[in-house]
């Protein structure tokens, strides 16, 4: 056993480190405030190739491992959780599902654009009436004169919106009990998409509900075979579970670094807070839990890329370092006091930021839910 990272990993982490430190840091504030989408910061994460990690070279993706993948995550949502889950969302949910399961013209069309980082993919699977119960889609695309149309909506929907969008792969009823994933290119007349919706958290992410009224797209632009699109997409999210674990470690990561900096330098009773045994013991318990965190993470990156089954890992994962974050961000505005509580204070960005890290991608209870299934239950 050998828990060394490769000098490829350390790599990895060095460069997200520093352009998340120099580049994101400085506006991260602000572009949350005014809920402004971070083109400019998509298209360097572009230039430095990691808006398609894991796709091979020669589709235009980086050819990188999941380990280095979950790395950069966790490195960029350390900073700031909007710009991580807009490149997490384009990875492992709009991109995913064309590489894994696409026909290789549907590869050529798509993956040197998405894997590139030129445009963004969404993944559209929740609707307003199907949500941990994601089976109960009730989108219906019927097949007429070679081209399936499409009726129906779906809600919460990351990256559907932006200016550089190119397409949302949706779940649909193509049958009583069969459900297929359609891809559906932006600017599909008959789909609409609304305006971004306000959140508490992730507010330079694009969120977006969308409608199809008769949107009409060629039969070709359905994604793998007819009526395994429920399954095609359970596996999406297996893998997806993975990236929004690394945000919970690296969100309770970037907690801990603002409490402890903080706890050296602001004093009461006449020294550095630090020096509170009540203080240190709140970050001793950060840095344990986040230590086991990370290890769960990285592990089932680690299944992943032996080729070995990993949603048993990557819904204990997810789970763990979901509750994990929300402790850490709780913990870290608590040593803050008050000034925790006011925006000029990166914790408070991080702490609202948190809480969808327990929803998103399966609650905890779904989590659960897997976990249970995956044990005999
Ligand atoms: C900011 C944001 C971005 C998102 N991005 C995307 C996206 O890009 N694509 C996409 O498809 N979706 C996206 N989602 C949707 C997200 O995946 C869902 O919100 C999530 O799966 C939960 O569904 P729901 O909100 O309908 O909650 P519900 O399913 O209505 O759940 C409500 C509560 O009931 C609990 N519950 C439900 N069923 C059970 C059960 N059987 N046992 C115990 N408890 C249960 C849940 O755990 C939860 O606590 C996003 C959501 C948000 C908020």
């Amino acid at each position: 056993m050998n828990f060394d990272l490769s000098e490829e990993h350390e790599l990895v982490r060095r460069t997200v480190r520093e352009f998340a430190e120099q580049r994101v840091a400085p506006v991260a504030a602000e572009l949350d405030r005014e809920h402004r989408f971070p083109y400019e910061l998509v298209a360097e994460l572009a230039e430095l190739g990691l808006m398609g990690m894991p796709i091979p070279e020669e589709y235009g993706g980086a050819g990188a491992d999941t380990l280095s993948y979950a790395i950069a995550v966790e490195e960029l949502t350390r900073i700031d959780s909007s710009v991580a889950i807009t490149l997490a969302a384009h990875t492992s949910l709009g991109t995913m599902p064309i590489f894994m399961f696409g026909t290789e013209e549907q590869k050529q069309e798509w993956l040197p654009d998405l894997a590139s980082g030129k445009k963004l993919a969404a993944f559209g699977l929740t609707e307003p009436g199907a949500g941990s119960d994601a089976g109960a889609t009730r989108t219906r695309a019927k097949l007429s004169d070679g081209n399936w149309v499409i009726n129906g909506s779906k809600i919460f929907i990351t990256n559907a919106g932006t200016d550089i969008t190119g397409c949302v792969t949706i779940t649909a009823r193509t049958g009583d009990d069969e459900i297929s994933n359609l891809i559906v290119p932006n600017g599909t007349p008959g789909y609409e998409i609304s305006a971004p919706m306000e959140k508490i958290g992730w507010r330079a992410s694009d969120t977006r509900e969308l409608s199809f009224r008769e949107a009409a797209v060629p039969e070709g632009n359905l994604l793998g075979p007819r009526g395994k699109g429920f399954m095609q997409f359970l596996e999406i999210l297996d893998g997806g579970r993975i990236s929004v674990a690394a945000m919970g470690a690296g969100l309770a990561q970037g907690a801990y670094d603002l409490a402890a900096a903080y706890a050296k330098e602001r004093e009461q009773f006449g020294k550095p807070i630090a020096s509170f045994q009540a203080i240190q013991f709140q970050l001793a318990d950060m840095a344990t839990e986040i230590e086991a965190g990370r290890a769960l993470v990285y592990k089932a990156a680690w299944l992943k890329d032996q080729g070995r089954p990993f949603a048993q890992a990557a819904a204990m994962a997810k789970l763990y370092t979901g509750e994990l974050s929300n402790r850490a961000v709780n913990a870290s505005l608590q040593i803050h006091g008050g000034y925790g509580y006011m925006d000029e204070f990166a914790i408070s960005r991080l702490y609202r930021d948190q809480k969808i890290l327990e929803i998103g991608e399966g609650t905890n209870e779904v989590q659960r839910m897997v976990i249970a299934k995956h044990l005999g239950f």
